[in-house]
């Protein structure tokens, strides 16, 4: 049995509907899938219609991005509820900030001689919450680059001369924040990340669960982390970050191990928080 427990749809920057998504996962064997967009659940709907169709289980959740001292550190939620004002307001911010940031970028790039407008990014992100990808692929358009992959390496990344950091929120306030809601937080590819001293607190904070099994991480990395989550009572977690079958991230949905009972077990950690 197959599980992907994070995707990303066209309401942040995948490349395929919610609808599409799930029916690649149907396609590829998947029993069980969570919806990870970044700042936003506008997906979930879709894709729980979709889902119930075609008999799979569904999980709805969310990554949030947030800045550490070190670099970027990536939180996702699981089981959040959909009805939450103030969850949907908060995640409603933090779409605000991308557009602000996203009007930065765009104005660097006029700086450096690639004038696109910030309509294009608007039309490439399609109402999704907006990212660097859809900046790229705004770029791509235009014909200033030839692929997504080259716009991030020559201008949008961490170093890049088009980077603008986004108004930032911690990785604790992120965990906190779905908490709140009532949701699951899992730090999402910790060998990803640069500071690994940060992870006692996010456990502090109340952590559930570890992304373990993550195309990125090396089979030490992996073990490495499942020791970690042993030893801190965390949910073993695992997904692809499938972006869409023309995303730079190239790999296929639920094509990485996730323990069989990982939904479950998450699903008792909400119980035990909310
Ligand atoms: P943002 O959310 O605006 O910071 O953009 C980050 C997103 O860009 C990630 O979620 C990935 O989907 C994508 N991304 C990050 N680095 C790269 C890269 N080097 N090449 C292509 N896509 C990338
Ligand atoms: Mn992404
Ligand atoms: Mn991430
Ligand atoms: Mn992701």
């Amino acid at each position: 049995m197959r599980i992907d427990l994070h995707v990303h749809s066209t309401a942040s920057d995948g490349t395929l509907s919610p609808t599409a998504l799930v029916e690649e996962a149907y396609a590829h064997g998947v029993a069980a899938l969570a919806l990870t967009d970044h700042d936003t659940m506008d997906g979930v709907d879709e894709a729980r219609r979709a889902a119930d169709r075609l008999g799979i289980e569904f999980i709805a959740g969310v990554e949030l991005n947030t800045d550490s001292p070190a670099g970027e550190v990536h939180v996702l939620g699981y089981y959040i509820p959909t009805d939450d004002t103030w969850f949907q307001r908060f995640l409603a911010n933090r779409r605000r900030a991308r557009e602000v940031r996203a009007h930065k970028i765009v104005d660097r790039l006029h700086g450096l001689g690639y004038p696109i407008e910030f309509a294009d990014v608007e039309r490439a992100a399609a109402n999704g919450a907006i990212g660097r990808p859809h900046i790229a692929r705004a770029l791509v358009e235009a014909g200033y680059m030839s692929s997504v992959r080259e716009a991030f390496e020559r201008l949008l990344h961490r170093d890049g001369p088009a980077y603008v950091k986004r108004e930032s929120l911690t990785p604790t306030e992120a965990v906190q924040a779905i908490v709140r809601t009532g949701g699951v937080p899992v730090l999402a590819h910790p060998g990803r990340m640069s500071d690994q001293s940060i992870i006692p607190e996010l456990i502090e904070a109340g952590l559930a669960g570890l992304e373990c099994y993550y195309p990125e991480h090396s089979p030490e990395q992996t073990e490495h982390y499942i020791a970690m989550a042993r030893m801190h009572d965390l949910v073993v977690t695992g997904g692809t970050d499938y972006h869409g079958p023309n995303a730079p991230q190239v790999r296929r949905i639920g094509s990485v191990f996730v323990p069989a009972a990982a939904p479950r077990e998450l699903a008792a950690r909400r119980r035990r928080t909310a």
